[in-house]
């Protein structure tokens, strides 16, 4: 049975620690769903479709990488995919607190199992709103942002 993983998030934008999760999640999972959080209520800086695009572009020679937008739970996203897992980073406490109570929720609701990846200490104080904040003052951000390989 093929394993699949979903890899939740706003990634708006997508920085090179979500790209190092996916790198380092195809080696323990056969595909990664990447799954693009659509949410209406939180100003984005890029629309899900032009997300959706850019890091579709990203991996467009790894047949093992997906990209999709959705709009509902992410325990629901993972049923329509097919997938046992919820791949996840972790930069600090602050994240540890909040992925341990909705992995515990998912896991009560649907059974799915959520791993998380300690983030590489290179990455660990990357962060998409970083990122747009520098955008917004006219920075460049290239050094955040991953090339295609
Ligand atoms: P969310 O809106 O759910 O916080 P993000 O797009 O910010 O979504 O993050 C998606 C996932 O990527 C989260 O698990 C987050 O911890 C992880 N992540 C974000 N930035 C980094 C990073 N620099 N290194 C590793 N993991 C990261």
């Amino acid at each position: 049975m093929k394993k699949t993983a979903i890899f939740p998030g706003s990634f708006d934008p997508f920085t090179v620690g979500h790209a190092s999760i996916v790198e380092r999640g195809l080696a323990m999972f056969d595909e990664i769903v990447i799954g693009i959080g659509v949410n209406e209520k939180k100003k984005a800086l890029y629309p899900p479709h032009k997300r959706v695009e850019v890091i579709a572009a990203l991996y467009a020679d790894e047949p093992r990488v997906r990209v999709v937008a959705y709009d509902d739970l992410t325990i629901d996203l993972a049923e329509r995919v097919g997938a046992r897992f919820i791949l996840r980073g972790l930069r600090s406490v602050k994240d540890f607190e909040y992925e341990r109570d909705i992995a515990a929720i998912n896991a009560r609701l649907s059974g799915i199992e959520t791993v998380l990846l300690i983030t590489d200490p290179q990455h660990s104080s990357v962060s998409s709103s970083v990122v747009r904040e520098l955008i917004h003052f006219g920075k460049d951000v290239s050094d955040f942002l991953p090339k295609k390989k």
